[in-house]
């Protein structure tokens, strides 16, 4: 009789601020479906920006999550020490013939978009319109020659052309049809960090061997263009399980930027666990 792999969830957090109650609610929403499949839990700290990232960030995660009761398999997956993973997905899409260099930087392309007189946006703001895509090769070679920064995109056209329809299987929704084309040319290695979140995601997904990816609706758009990421590498395909994002009283989705209530800080006021699930509605 052949066994089935266990099934593998994941909590993925960004060290670039303190958990909030959004994130105490993703957490045990990822943990509690990770106990009822009878699954293994793992953590993965999504720290590539390294901008907005801390190391202090990163080991208040491992408290908060600790206190919230959760365990996971150690040692968490850090994405900043596996940049080469990162780089070789670059090299296989690069060998496809799917990536081009862009030069432009956030102005020329909104100069860009304000002469056309039309601006689409995708689920990551602005549609890319595809100045450097249309550069001829001479001088796409004289702009690398002279050491220009760029940042990769994927043409994502083409690799839709390349993969055919996809599909997905979210747990609360069903069969959804892939669309990345709503992106347009998504960035995949920034002009500074060389990898970019979708396909860190994508990589680390498959190489944690993550069978169910729960995170919060705010991704759910997000999953497409990982599908597509996905077929174009030639990775394992999980489900996913978006959930309710927690709202505050006043029907705002609790962010970081908003100054939402940190757990460490709750604790520090002296709430209990239970206080804090009450709290989170789990
Ligand atoms: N690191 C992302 C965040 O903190 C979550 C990524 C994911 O779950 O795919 O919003």
């Amino acid at each position: 009789m052949t066994t089935l792999p266990q099934p593998i969830f994941r909590f993925a957090p960004s060290p670039s601020g303190y958990l909030h109650l959004g994130h105490a609610y993703s957490a045990l929403f990822s943990w509690t479906q990770a106990q009822k499949n009878n699954a293994q839990f793992m953590l993965r700290i999504e720290d590539i920006d390294t901008t907005r990232c801390r190391k202090e960030f990163t080991e208040a995660i491992y408290e908060d999550l600790a206190w919230l009761g959760l365990t996971w398999v150690d040692p968490p997956r850090i994405q900043s020490e596996h940049m080469e993973d990162y780089q070789q997905a670059l090299t296989k899409l690069e060998n496809q013939g799917l990536l081009y260099p862009c030069f432009c930087t956030r102005k020329e392309i909104q100069q860009e978009v304000q002469q056309s007189g039309r601006a689409p946006h995708g689920p990551d703001g602005l549609i890319y319109p595809g100045t450097c895509r249309n550069l001829s090769a001479t001088e796409k070679d004289e702009r690398l020659a002279r050491g220009d920064s760029y940042a990769l995109r994927l043409d994502t056209t083409k690799a839709c052309a390349l993969t055919g329809d996809l599909f997905w299987k979210d747990q609360s929704k069903g069969k959804i049809k892939a669309t990345p084309e709503i992106f347009g040319d998504v960035v995949l290695a920034r002009k500074d960090i060389h990898t970019s979140y979708h396909l860190s995601v994508a990589v680390d997904d498959a190489l944690q061997n993550i069978s169910c990816v729960t995170r919060g609706t705010d991704l759910f758009e997000a999953t497409h263009i990982h599908r597509l990421l996905q077929a174009l590498l030639k990775l394992p395909v999980p489900t996913w399980h978006h959930h309710d994002l927690i709202h505050d009283k006043d029907g705002n989705r609790l962010a970081k930027r908003h100054n939402a209530l940190a757990i460490r800080e709750l604790r520090a006021r002296g709430n209990s666990l239970e206080d804090i699930k009450k709290m989170a509605g789990v």
